[in-house]
C-alpha cells in the first residue's frame, strides 16, 4: 500500500500517521518527494487503512499493487540521483565510467586512469576480484587491486567502482570503492544482495546473463528494502541464439526500465557486445536510447590484457569515442564535461 500525503500536509501530520502505522505493526517507508511526501508500507496488502485516509493532511491510500515496491515510479515519482562525492549520475549529467576489465598493476591502472580523466570520464572502472568463467582464468589481484584503485583516485580524483563477489568481500570492499558492482553473475545472489543492501555506498546493479528486466528490478527491490536506496541498473547484455556478438545488448531495457523505475540506467557495451569493433557505436545507441551514463573497458595495450582484450577499446579509441558522444548527449538535452586534457 501508499498513503500519499497531501501537497501541504504538515511534519506534525506526517509523524502522526507514520505514528499510527508503526502503532499497527507496520514499517513504514516515507519518501519525501519534491511534491509530496509517499509512504510506502511494503508488508500491508489487504489491511484495512481507510480511517488512516480520513486522517488529517493524508491525500489517498492506494495499493501498491506492482510486484515492484521502492524501484517503482508509483513509490518515488522523481527520479533517483545518485550521488558520488561531488558527482550526481541520474540528473542532466551523461556520465562515463571506465577503465580495464582488471587491474593487472600499478602503471596500467594508472595510465588508463589519467587517460579517462583527461578524456573526460567520470569514474574509474576496474576489477580486483573477477569472476572468471574458468578457474585457471585471472583471478584478479583481489586486495593488491583495491589498493592500486584507491592510489589512482587518490592521483586522478576519479571516484572508483569495482566488483564485490560475495558477501564475505563487502565490508574490505566497501572501504575501498566509492561505487559496489554486482556483477551479472551475482545479480540473484541473494545473500550478497542482502549485505550490500545494508551498506550505504552507491550500487551498480547489473543484469543478469539470462534474466529478465523485473528479474533485474526484483534484485534492486532486495537492495532497497534493506535500506540502500542509492542503487543504479545497468544493462549488459544477455544470452541469446545470436553468436556475432558476445551477448545481445537489449538497449530496449533502457525505455522500459525508466518507464517504471526511478533509479538510474547505465549501459554496459563492452560486455554486451564482446568485440571492440562494435563498442563505439552501442555507446552512441545507448546515449540516444535515454541512458544516464555508460561503463566501458578501455586498457593501454588489450592484446596484452589479462581478461578481455578483445572488447577493450585503446586509450586512443577510447578518447575518440568521448568526442563523438558530447553532440549526442547534449542533442538529448544532457551535458558531459569538458575533457581536461586538451
Ligand atoms: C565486469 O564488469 O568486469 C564484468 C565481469 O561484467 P559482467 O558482470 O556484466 O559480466
Ligand atoms: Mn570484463
Amino acid at each position: 500500500m501508499i498513503i500519499v500525503m497531501k501537497e501541504n500536509a504538515t511534519v506534525a501530520e506526517l509523524g502522526r500517521v507514520l505514528k499510527v502505522l508503526e502503532d499497527r505493526g507496520f514499517k513504514p517507508r516515507p519518501n519525501h518527494g519534491a511534491q509530496r511526501t509517499v509512504i510506502g508500507i511494503m508488508d500491508a496488502t489487504g489491511d484495512d487503512l481507510s480511517d488512516v485516509a480520513d486522517m488529517p493532511g493524508v491525500d489517498q491510500v492506494a495499493p501498491l499493487s506492482s510486484k515492484f515496491k521502492m524501484v517503482s515510479k508509483d513509490f518515488k515519482p522523481e527520479p533517483t540521483v545518485v550521488q558520488v562525492g561531488d558527482l550526481k549520475i541520474g540528473g542532466s549529467e551523461f556520465v562515463v565510467m571506465a577503465g580495464p576489465c582488471g587491474v593487472e598493476s600499478t602503471d596500467q591502472l594508472l595510465s588508463t586512469a589519467r587517460q579517462v580523466k583527461a578524456s573526460g570520464g567520470r569514474v574509474l572502472r576496474g576489477g580486483a576480484y573477477k569472476p572468471r568463467t574458468s578457474p585457471y582464468s585471472f583471478q584478479g589481484l583481489r586486495e593488491e587491486g583495491l589498493k592500486i584503485l584507491a592510489m589512482a583516485r587518490q592521483e586522478t580524483g576519479l571516484p572508483i567502482v569495482t566488483e564485490i563477489i560475495s558477501p564475505e568481500l563487502v565490508p574490505l570492499v566497501a572501504r575501498y570503492a566509492d561505487i559496489l558492482q554486482i556483477g551479472a553473475r551475482n545479480m540473484q545472489n541473494y545473500a550478497l544482495l542482502e549485505d550490500v543492501g545494508k551498506e550505504r555506498k552507491p550500487v551498480l546493479l547489473k543484469r543478469g546473463l539470462m534474466s529478465t528486466i523485473e528479474e533485474m528490478l526484483l534484485a534492486a527491490e532486495y537492495l532497497m528494502s534493506g535500506g540502500n536506496t542509492q542503487v543504479m541498473l545497468c544493462e549488459r547484455g544477455i544470452r541469446t541464439y545470436e553468436p556475432a556478438t558476445r551477448n545481445t545488448l537489449d538497449l530496449s531495457a533502457v525505455s522500459v526500465i525508466k518507464r517504471v523505475s526511478h533509479l538510474p540506467v547505465i549501459v554496459d557495451p563492452s560486455h554486451a557486445v564482446g568485440h571492440v569493433d562494435y563498442v563505439a557505436d552501442m555507446c552512441r545507441a545507448s546515449v540516444a536510447a535515454g541512458a544516464d551514463g555508460i561503463i566501458i573497458e578501455t586498457h593501454p595495450d588489450p592484446s596484452k590484457a589479462l581478461s578481455d582484450g578483445q572488447q577493450s577499446l585503446t586509450l586512443e579509441a577510447f578518447d575518440e569515442l568521448m568526442v563523438s558522444l558530447r553532440p549526442i548527449a547534449n542533442a538529448m538535452g544532457r551535458t558531459m564535461i569538458e575533457p581536461v586534457g586538451k
